[in-house]
């Protein structure tokens, strides 16, 4: 039988997750877990390069962890595990490390980013991000990575490093590339037309998959309008775009065309539509978060989970380690 192809991707333990995590993210985890041999991470270490203050960090590691499988990932299918728990993690970060240049680490964008957001922060580990990153990749030989957009130049950075370390020692890699069922990778945007939706920055246009049906209601209502088009077939500004996107997302393709249609011949009523938009969203919202709140508190059941998924993704990252050493020529007895 052919080997399955193997696929591999976290989500960082700094908040709740929410509309971006599940769209770009999860969904496509829920559907490779019955096609592919999948290792799904709560990315603990990558969370401390933003967030040092770990007071939080075990409630947040249990709700990514409840918050997934009340998406519908099946911890009995796919190593679902703590970075943390691998510590082959670690020990392939430390030889990318030295496959990595200090110029191309701080021309990434995302670093750039993180560091007009956190100037009094700006540690090491943060300038190295994508290699830690691949190294969570590598550590499986992974090839196919479900994430969103924002992720995308981070796995181009895991495919040079991969390539290097080949290059320089032998073809122990395959490349890796980022993954998404349809056609193109998935940005969900914020509500309020500013960039992407987060888990940290700027709550109050974010969807997370905790909201309450009220708070999703007044979120998807405050979204920013305007007073309709009054040319037919006219381009839609930015914000109103994202309306639509958010839409197809959560609601049924007639409803979505409906609109569609009236922007189009100049009737559209955004009033009405953010509230079928906002009663689309509390139907898709509602029973994940009741699904996850009864997930979240039973801390057998997650370490159980834990446990296991750390066993499966500690014995395929012994393999590969088994491997780098002996191509870097680590094995000397
Ligand atoms: P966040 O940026 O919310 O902290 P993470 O960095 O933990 O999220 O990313 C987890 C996954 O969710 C990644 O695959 C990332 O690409 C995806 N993701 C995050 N935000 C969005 C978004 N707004 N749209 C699409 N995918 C997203």
């Amino acid at each position: 039988m052919e080997k399955q192809a193997i696929v591999m991707s976290g989500i960082r333990p700094t908040g709740f997750l929410h509309l971006g995590n599940y769209f770009g993210a999860v969904r496509n985890y829920v559907r490779m877990q019955s096609e592919y041999t999948c290792y799904f991470m709560v990315a603990d270490l990558h969370a401390l390069t933003t967030h040092p203050d770990t007071s939080e960090l075990k409630k947040n590691v249990s709700r990514v962890l409840a918050e997934n499988i009340a998406c519908g990932l099946n911890p009995d299918k796919a190593a679902f595990y703590c970075q943390s728990h691998v510590p082959e993690t670690s020990e392939l970060y430390l030889y990318l490390n030295m496959l990595a240049y200090k110029g191309e680490l701080e021309k990434t964008p995302t670093f750039k980013d993180k560091v007009r957001l956190q100037p009094d922060n700006v540690n090491a580990g943060l300038l190295t991000y994508p290699v830690l990153q691949a190294a969570d990749i590598l550590l499986h030989r992974a090839t196919l990575v479900p994430v969103g957009k924002d992720q995308e130049q981070h796995l181009e950075m895991s495919r040079n490093f991969a390539n290097r370390f080949n290059h320089r020692y032998g073809e122990i890699f395959p490349e890796p590339h980022a993954f998404n069922y349809g056609d193109e990778l998935i940005k969900v945007p914020s509500l309020d037309g500013a960039g992407k939706m987060s888990k940290s920055e700027n709550q109050y246009a974010t969807l997370y998959l905790s909201d309450e049906d009220e708070l999703i209601r007044k979120k998807v209502m405050k979204a920013k309008t305007d007073s309709g088009p009054t040319t037919p077939n006219s381009e839609k500004p930015d914000y109103i775009a994202n309306l639509f996107l958010l839409m197809e997302l959560v609601s049924a393709p007639d409803v979505t065309k409906k609109f569609e249609d009236d922007f189009n011949n100049c009737t559209i009523r955004y009033g009405d539509m953010k509230k079928q938009l906002a009663e689309d969203m509390v139907a898709f919202i509602a029973p994940v978060r009741e699904k996850a709140e009864a997930i979240r508190n039973d801390e057998k059941y997650l370490k159980e989970i834990m446990e296991k998924g750390a066993a499966k993704a500690r014995a395929s990252a012994q393999v590969t380690m088994a491997l780098v050493k002996e191509a870097i020529g680590l094995n000397y007895y």
